[in-house]
């Protein structure tokens, strides 16, 4: 409201309304009649032009957006226009008229106008008001409107205040303020990194993720050393106009990964990039906005799982798929780069290991069998696991068979040669089967089903050796299946039958006992030998069965010999996993009424190979119940001393490959008198197997050998053709030692009682 006092903002400052009209008629006081008429003429028409300029200035006033209030130098307001009252909410009883400023402070201070206002406000609006407040100033109402406040000193004294509302203006920069905070966060905190850079590869900003990613301790030390991110950056150069030709193109990559270095170590990375180009009102690229991800671990595991598809995990070797592709395509490649070799191979009788050294043994000689095979072969040759005990090489470029085979030769023998798993040596042999493409087959499928042929052959070929493929061998292979289905129903179509071999004492001639040894009669094709079919028979999982038939059968037909001769029996390793194989042999004798003193159970040392307790438990019970163990094939297999020390064992049962090379060769004949000597200081009986000369015999005699057994002496037969020998041989003198003519010069040259069959 513009009231009386607001005329002087026109005139020269005054102090209060009332002195402004004083000091007016003051200065007309001196003036004649008709320059006072004159006068008066001039004053009516200024007056009438000033109440003009009022009307203008009120409505002026009165319109604008802000409050205005002027005071005077004794801080009496002299004017102040609607909006001042609307904006301070100022009620009309304190607009009096005059107005002191200090009233209108003291009914803000009243309704708590002041309450919201700093602590500096207040003071000084408590120490003087208007003239000790600076030029502009903010400050929230009660109701929460926002009043800037400007204040301009007039020279009088006096001062001018206008109060605008800026509270939408405060909300907008709250906003934004708020907002800048958010993102100054997001970009702070975020585990991600993000960066601008300009177009051309400086550096902009960086935020604390890519400045850490990068090796730098600020993000002023990364921008400072990054210049040019195209050369710096990425370890392949061409990776940046990649990037730059799809920001290009389409305005932003998206999951870009790429190998970058660490700028500052650079030590390499994978890092993945989604980019967006930052344009100007006109189109043009003003710089690139991102966010970088460490994707080292996704591009390892990504690799990873690449690998692990064609790759075996035990040995870290191709696997079967990768194998496949390989020979697919070298398949493709046969015109250009020549022939190849498929070996098919596996390991003899590694069930056998794991079995009884365990699993873990069991893994470890694989991947020994792994690294042997890659050192047997070129750089660009592969070496693939297959699962189990298979392995598979391609050999490349192949120029005639006998290439082939020398590599097959080879791996058989690194194979071979024993392993060292922890304390153990561990003996397990090779066969391989060769199929040289294209002549054996034309596709993947028919290589490898012709070297896996192939690979049957060399089985049923002794083992540890290899062959190569041949049409026929796909008879051979069919024959070995019928095998294992006749070899199923053998037990219960009653085809085994149990042979028995005297063991002779050399001291006194006499039969000491018998080792009994299983025969199967099969059908229409003649007798097996059990070298062929126990393996097969324990592949199968048959051979427990089998092995308590022949004791029982051995114990009935033994207990039925005049005298008490021992019955030997061999066992294979596979029965020591039954727990009750203790029992299992008890009732075998039982139900025969052989006493348990005239049972020698035969076992190999891989019966020992696995340090396990259960199984020296079963042989300690055994020897309790007063059966004799006997170690056979003494020499030919592990041969660690170590056994000897950890299990007592009643005999030792050298192995006929040693009595065979025993007359010539030094090396056998010192293995033979040692273990003779060793057999004695333990207390041990030792049995020589496989004598088959009068020299090996003598030799032996000569050498303290307890016992002998082998064709010299006398061949394995059956109970009935030894019941006539052992009756003759009570109260006769010595019979010819077997049906051939050789028998009797035996019998000449022993010169001693011995078992004949009659
Ligand atoms: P082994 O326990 O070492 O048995 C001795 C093998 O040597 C027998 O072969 C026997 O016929 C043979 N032999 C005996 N004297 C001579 C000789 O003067 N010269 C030659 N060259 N050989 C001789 P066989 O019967 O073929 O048995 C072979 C192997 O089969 C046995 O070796 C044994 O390990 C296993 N075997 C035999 N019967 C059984 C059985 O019932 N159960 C188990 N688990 N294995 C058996
Ligand atoms: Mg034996
Ligand atoms: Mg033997």
């Amino acid at each position: 409201m513009i009231r009386d006092a607001k005329r002087h903002m026109l005139q020269a400052p005054a102090r209060a309304a009332g002195e402004t009209e004083d000091r007016c008629d003051a200065a007309s006081g001196g003036q004649d009649a008709s320059s006072d008429e004159h006068d008066g003429n001039r004053i009516g028409a200024l007056s009438h032009e000033l109440a003009a300029v009022k009307g203008v200035l009120d409505v002026t006033l009165n319109n604008v957006e802000q409050g205005i209030m002027m005071i005077d130098a004794d801080h009496y307001v002299r004017l102040y226009n609607k909006k001042f009252v609307d904006l301070l909410e100022i009620p009309k009883k304190v607009l009096t008229d005059p107005l002191h400023f200090q009233q209108i402070i003291e009914f803000q201070w009243s309704i708590g106008e002041f309450g919201g206002v700093s602590e500096d406000i207040a003071s000084w609006i408590r120490s003087g008001g208007i003239f000790k407040s600076p030029p502009v100033y903010e400050r929230r109402r009660p109701n929460g409107t926002v009043l800037e406040v400007r204040t301009t000193m007039l020279e009088d004294g006096g001062a001018v205040r206008t109060f605008s509302d800026v509270t939408d203006r405060c909300k907008k920069e709250e906003a934004l303020k708020r907002a800048e905070l958010e993102y100054r966060s997001l970009f702070e905190n975020a585990v991600v990194g993000i960066y601008r850079s300009t177009v051309d590869g400086r550096q902009l900003r960086a935020n604390p993720a890519l400045v850490q990613l990068n090796g730098y301790a600020s993000e002023d030390e990364m921008l400072v050393n990054v210049n040019d991110i195209g050369r710096e950056w990425y370890v392949d150069p061409k990776r940046r106009d990649q990037f730059l030709d799809e920001m290009r193109s389409k305005g932003r990559v998206t999951d870009f990964v790429s190998e970058v270095y660490r700028h500052k170590t650079r030590e390499k990375i994978w890092v993945s990039e989604t980019a967006w180009c930052v344009r100007s009102e006109d189109g043009k690229p003003v710089v690139f906005e991102g966010t970088v991800l460490d994707a080292s671990a996704r591009m390892h595991s990504e690799a990873k799982i690449a690998f692990m598809a064609h790759h075996d995990m035990l040995t870290g070797l191709p696997n079967r798929a990768y194998l496949t592709q390989r020979i697919e395509s070298a398949l493709c490649d046969i015109r250009s780069s020549g022939r190849f070799a498929v070996h098919y191979l596996d390991l003899d009788r590694f069930k056998e290991i794991n079995d009884t050294l365990g699993h873990a043994a069991g893994d470890t000689l694989l991947r020994l069998a792994g690294r042997r095979l890659k050192k047997c072969v070129r750089a660009s040759d592969i070496v693939a696991r297959l699962g189990g005990d298979e392995f598979a090489v391609i050999q490349l470029d192949v120029h005639d068979d006998a290439e082939a085979e020398e590599l097959a030769a080879r791996m058989v023998r690194s194979l071979s040669t024993p392993y060292r798993i922890g304390s153990h040596y561990a003996n397990v042999g090779a066969s391989v089967g060769i199929a040289i493409a294209p002549g054996d087959g034309h596709d993947v499928q028919a290589l490898i089903k012709n070297a896996d042929i192939a690979l049957y052959e060399a089985k049923a070929g002794g083992r540890r050796t290899h062959r190569r493929f041949h049409a026929s061998m796909e008879a051979g292979l069919q024959e070995r299946r019928q095998i294992e289905v006749d070899l199923r129903g053998a037990l219960a179509r009653r085809e085994f039958i149990v042979e028995f071999q005297p063991v002779i004492s050399l001291a006194s001639g006499e039969t000491e006992g018998f080792e009994a040894l299983i025969r199967w009669q099969r059908p229409e094709r003649g007798q097996v030998a059990p070298s062929v079919f126990i393996p097969i028979a324990e592949e199968i999982g048959i051979i427990e069965s089998i092995g308590e038939w022949v004791l029982r059968e051995a114990a009935r037909q033994v207990a039925c010999l005049p005298g008490t001769p021992f019955v030997a029996v061999n066992l294979s390793p596979f029965q020591f996993r039954s727990r009750g194989i203790v029992k299992t042999i008890m009732s075998a004798i039982a139900a025969a009424g052989l006493p348990p003193s005239r049972l020698v159970l035969e076992i190999t040392e891989n019966v020992l190979l696995r340090d396990d307790k259960s199984t020296r438990d079963a042989l300690n019970h055994l020897r309790q119940l007063g059966a004799k163990i006997a170690l056979d094939d003494f020499g030919a297999g592990h041969s660690s001393l170590h056994y000897l020390s950890k299990f007592k064992f009643d005999k030792f049962k050298i192995d006929r490959s040693f009595i065979a090379a025993f007359e010539n060769d030094r090396a056998a004949s010192a293995v033979v008198r040692a273990v003779i000597h060793m057999g004695r200081d333990l207390g041990v009986s030792v049995v020589a197997e496989g004598v088959e000369t009068q020299k090996q015999l003598d030799g032996l005699k000569a050498l303290g050998c307890h016992a002998a057994q082998g064709f010299f002496l006398a061949e394995p037969r059956a109970i009935d053709d030894w019941i006539a020998t052992m009756e003759t041989t009570n109260d006769e003198p010595a019979a010819p030692l077997n049906s051939r003519s050789e028998g009797e010069a035996n019998r000449r040259r022993f010169g001693e009682r011995r078992a004949t069959p009659s």
